[in-house]
């Protein structure tokens, strides 16, 4: 029985190894990274599906329905599994009226699945092989040729995910999907943070905010900010230096994000990113009492290798390469035009990927 090898130990090459190991198949996970749980760990880990599939494809216009579909119906069990597994859920529901899921601890995922990993491993290697590398965000060159910012992006993720998967798949004659432009991301404050703080200090009232550039330019109305607030962060990236003000009123500052108030969020951004009115670019609107510098920063990539519904990755012509999959983020096309749950799809993918694996 030949072994499987997996690239990458975040949620996509945890889950697909563990389910490789359930079936019985040997299987190798190298990890670039000096860790265990790729971006995973740094994450809130709510592990989520829209409630109907409609809601999903409305989210995600440009998204492959098939793939779309299996997340959908394949998640419930996907989580289920999880839990059989002794991940601890922290959240039994996601607390979005919009949503089903579950909220994960993330080192309890990265236990729930552990199995031997080789670290500081570049994954790319012969034999029959699971991409799970996470996409390109960590990639400055990727992110410019495919997305484009008027500016660099701040990085919101685990630094290694620099597109090792995408270059593999291409080397091998792999299809691209749509929507390699699209990024998931949030508006961080302007200034200096690292990966701890990644959840904490997400600037994510823009929908009570008003949103200048630093030209003065008001580029967004809150009313066109999505659920996500992925959209204003897409088009913060184009604006120039890939920043904006968020500018508030004191009846901003009273409005609740889940268990924040808009007011603990402006707080918790450093000293440096808040702006005194006086000393902003342009004139404050009436009302103003308080204005945070962001700056775009990536989450991670949405385009990427085009799977088919057996996470086997394809060629131009709808073929299937011989052997390669690909799981989680390096698997694109599932949440193209909008946000949707990349635990989920990472989680979903890799179980999927692993089973497929299993019977060849
Ligand atoms: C702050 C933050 C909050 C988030 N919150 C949520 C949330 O609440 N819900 C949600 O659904 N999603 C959330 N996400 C996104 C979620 O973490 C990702 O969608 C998910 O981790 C993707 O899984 P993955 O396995 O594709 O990639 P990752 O989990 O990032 O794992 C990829 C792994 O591949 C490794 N790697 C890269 N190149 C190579 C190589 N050549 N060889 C070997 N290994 C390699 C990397 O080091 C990394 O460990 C959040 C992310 C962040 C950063």
């Amino acid at each position: 029985m030949s072994e499987i090898s997996v690239a990458g130990a975040g949620m996509a090459g945890l889950a697909a190894a563990a389910r490789l190991r359930e079936l019985g198949r040997p299987v190798v996970v190298r990890e670039k990274g000096t860790r265990v749980g790729g971006s995973m760990l740094l994450s809130s880990c709510v592990v989520f599906r829209h409630r109907e599939l409609d809601a999903f494809r409305a989210e995600c216009p440009g998204g492959d329905e098939r793939l779309q579909r299996l997340v959908w119906e394949r998640l419930d069990d996907a989580i289920a599994w999880l839990v059989a597994r002794g991940a601890p859920v922290v959240w039994e529901e996601t607390g979005s009226p919009r949503t089903i899921g579950k909220r994960f601890d993330p080192r309890g995922v990265v236990e729930a699945l552990a199995g031997d990993v080789v670290l500081g491993a570049d994954g790319r290697v012969d034999g029959p092989l699971v991409l799970c590398t996470g996409g390109f965000a960590a990639s400055a060159e990727l992110v410019t040729e495919h997305i484009a910012p008027a500016a660099p992006l701040r990085l919101r993720a685990n630094p290694w995910s620099a597109g090792d998967g995408l270059m593999l798949g291409l080397d091998r004659g792999a299809a691209l999907t749509a929507g390699m432009g699209d990024f998931y991301g949030r508006n961080m404050p302007d200034a200096p943070w690292d990966e701890t703080e990644l959840v904490s200090l997400s600037q994510l009232y823009a929908r009570f905010a008003r949103i200048f550039d630093e030209d003065g330019v008001e580029f967004f109305e809150r009313d066109d900010v999505s659920w996500s607030e992925s959209n204003v962060v897409a088009a913060t990236a184009r604006r120039p230096g890939a920043k904006a003000f968020y500018v508030l009123d004191e009846t901003a500052l009273d409005e609740r994000v889940r268990d924040r108030t808009v007011a603990d969020m402006v707080a918790a951004a450093p000293a440096e990113s808040q702006v005194a009115l006086a000393d902003l670019p342009f004139e404050p609107p009436p009302g103003a009492v308080a204005a945070v510098r962001v700056i775009a920063s990536i989450t991670h990539t949405i385009g990427g290798l085009q799977v088919d519904d057996r996470a086997r990755v394809l060629r131009e012509d709808g073929s299937a390469i011989e052997a390669l999959w690909a799981a989680g983020v390096d698997a694109g096309g599932v949440a193209t035009g909008g946000y949707a749950s990349g635990l989920a799809q990472a989680l979903v993918l890799g179980l999927v990927a692993a089973e497929d694996a299993a019977r060849t």
